[in-house]
Order: structure tokens, then sequence, then C-alpha cells
């Protein structure tokens, strides 16, 4: 690969490239902008197949990062880190000590927290070595709830931009994975009388959400035959690919997991095809929102307050999809690059001090 090449292509700023002789870490830590703020993202611990495939990683989970904090309203920017290796390895103080020391030589450039892989016991360890680490114990905590609340409210704002109205009562939803963020979904749905068709690969996690709000379960393979009027992914990524464009009979796709799109080609696909997308770095905001709240000492209920935001957010988007003929994964980049642009480009002044 020709690094410089691709750093360029992306558009990052900094990539550094760790090392710890001593317990055998090797880390890559990837700053894409920090036109709004410092970089925030989290650190992934992961057995790659190459160099490669880790270097390619986080260079693109970094960019994310910068797109999802932007149409956040977040004053912050996008990076994230990778760490190669054997995620369940349980020797991890050195190597998160290890981690947090490169993460301090950045001056507070880049934050990172949990993601793929580690642990709040782990970011603990980031933290004997520097402040700059959010995601830990006894503070924000878990965040599916802001973040299942940013869905909840981000699928009644695409309701009402494809209906014209966001009351759900008696919509039917398919909500694929019942775990943090879809059992939390799940109940904010249930409350407003709409109809749940749930799977899991875990019976457990299904019968738990089932017994709760009433769900019909189904299959993990058959979620998506089933008419309804929504489809919520909330397990993992790259639902929305060739097969399953020809399956789903619903109006909306709308949920929590990350990188819906098993390629850009699909949103294409699903704006030709009638289906509003709500794109899964604006919808699922609400985990980032709850470590920005960590950061700046907000309240639980703050925090989820700003995630409500993401309401406005998703019309905003829509309406410039509209306006322009763009499918609105394109339209929320545009957001994403329009407020980069805008505080970027402000004029230079001196300050005082
Ligand atoms: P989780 O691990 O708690 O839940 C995921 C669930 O999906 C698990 O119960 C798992 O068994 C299930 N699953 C796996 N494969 C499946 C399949 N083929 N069919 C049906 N279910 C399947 O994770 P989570 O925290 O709820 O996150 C869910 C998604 O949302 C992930 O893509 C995550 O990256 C994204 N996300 C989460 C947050 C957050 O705050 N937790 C924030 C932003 C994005």
């Amino acid at each position: 690969m020709d690094l410089f090449k691709d750093i360029a292509g992306y558009g990052h700023e900094q990539v550094v490239f760790c090392h710890e002789p001593a317990c055998g870490y090797f880390g890559i830590i990837a700053i894409h902008d920090t036109t709004l703020g410092p970089a925030l993202g989290g650190t992934r611990f992961w057995q790659y197949d190459s160099t490669d495939a880790a270097i390619t990683d986080a260079l693109r989970l970094a960019r994310g990062m910068t797109y999802k904090a932007a149409v956040a309203g977040l004053s912050l920017g996008g990076g994230k880190s990778v760490i190669i290796g054997d995620n369940k390895r349980t020797d991890r103080e050195a190597i998160f000590r290890a981690h947090g020391r490169f993460v301090e030589s950045l001056g507070g450039r880049y934050i990172t927290a949990e993601d793929v892989g580690t642990s709040p016991a782990d970011m603990e360890f980031v933290h004997y070595e520097t402040n700059h680490v959010a995601g830990l114990t006894g503070l924000s905590g878990d965040p599916s709830p802001v973040t299942a609340h940013g869905v909840y409210v981000g699928i009644k704002a695409t309701a009402r931009a494809k209906w014209g109205s966001d009351v759900l009562t008696g919509k039917t939803v398919l909500v694929q994975g019942c775990g943090h963020v879809g059992q939390y979904l799940c109940s904010y749905l249930r409350a407003e009388d709409v109809k749940l068709i749930v799977s899991d690969v875990d019976e457990a996690k299904v019968k738990q959400v089932v017994a709760a709000t009433g769900a019909t379960a189904v299959a993990p393979d058959r979620i998506y035959d089933q008419q309804a009027d929504i489809y919520a992914p909330c397990a993992l990524g790259a639902t929305i690919n060739d097969d399953t464009l020809q399956r789903l009979k619903v109006a909306i796709v709308a949920g929590g997991a990350n990188n819906q799109l098993a390629e850009r080609r699909h949103g294409d696909a699903l704006a030709a095809q009638g289906i509003l997308y709500a794109p899964d770095f604006v919808i699922n905001g609400g985990g980032l929102i709850n470590v920005y709240g960590e950061i700046h000492g907000w309240t639980a209920e703050r925090s989820k307050k700003k995630a409500g935001e993401i309401y406005d957010t998703l019309l905003r988007i829509y309406d410039l999809a509209a306006a322009e003929k763009i499918p609105s994964y394109l339209a929320a980049d545009r957001l994403a690059e329009e407020r980069l642009l805008k505080v970027g480009g402000m004029r230079p002044m001196w300050m005082p001090g």
C-alpha cells in the first residue's frame, strides 16, 4: 500500500505507528481531522490478517468519526486507534499502558475510549498514563440508552419525512439484534404501541425482549422477508446488500448498527427502491454524544437531550436530499462537510494570551 497516497486520499492529518517491545504492543493512532476539536474515537483491539488491513481499518474508522461528530454538532474531530493482537489475552496492563503513553504523547489531539475488543477496565489502564481517555468505569457508563433514544427519535423523524407524521402507533418495525441498543429501542417503540418483530442469534436475548414487549420473534435470516413498515438494524454491519435489497418489504431503514451499507452503491439502491434510509452515523450518534457528555461533565439528561437533536438533523438531511435530488447517505456527508468547511474557513484572529 502507498500510505501517503491513502492518507492524502482520505484526508488524514496524522497517523502514528507505535511499538512497545516489552509486551509486544503494536498500535496505530489515526487522526483524521481536528477542524472542529480534538479527535475522538475508540481503540479497537483486533487480530488483523495483515498490517495493511489494520492501517486501512484505522484510517476508515477515523474518517467516519469526523463525519459522525460533525453531524452531531459536537466540538470534536475524528480519530481512531487500533491495537494489533489477540483481544482475548489476559495480560492487559502493559498493552494498554503502552497505548496510553502514545495517546498522552499527542497532548490531547486524540482522545480514546472503548471499541471492539476493549472494555472499561482496559481504559483504566490507559488512564494510568493519560487523561485523554473516556468511557471510564463509574462515569458515563453504558452508552446504549442514549444511543437507543437517538435511534428512536431518528425513526420518528424518518417516519415524518416519509409519511408526513411521526406517530408510529400501529406501524410494524423489524428490530434486528436484541442486544444493548435493540432492547432499549424495543421498549421505546413498545410504549408507542408499535408492532415489533425481532430477531437475534442469541435465543436468550430474544426471549427477554419477547417477554418484556410482546414482540414476535423470527429466525435471524428470516427478518429480511417480513412485511413491515420499518427495518431497524441493531446488530451487524453490511446488512444492506445485494441479497437483502431484493427481500426487504419496508419503506424505511433506520437503526443503530454501524456501517449498514455493504457498499455506498447500496445507499443509491435503497433510494432507487423508494426506501428512505436514515444514515447510520447520524442516527446512532447518541453513543458519541454520551462520551462527549462524559468529557464535559454533562448529566445523563443533558446527553439524552442532545441526542434528541438527531430528529432535526435527519429532517435537514432529508430536505437536502430532496432539494439536491441525491440519496440521503450523500446528503448526510454533505451536511458534515458543510460544517467542516464553515468552521474551518473562519478567518484567523489574533487572540490575547
Ligand atoms: P450488542 O452486542 O449488545 O448487541 C448486538 C446483538 O446482535 C447481540 O445480541 C447479538 O447476539 C446480535 N446479533 C449478532 N448477529 C446477529 C444476527 N445475524 N442476527 C440477529 N442478531 C444478531 O451491541 P450493541 O451495543 O447493542 O450495538 C448494536 C449495534 O449498534 C452495533 O453495530 C454497534 O456497533 C452499534 N452501535 C452501538 C452503540 C452503543 O451505544 N452501544 C453506539 C453506536 C453504534
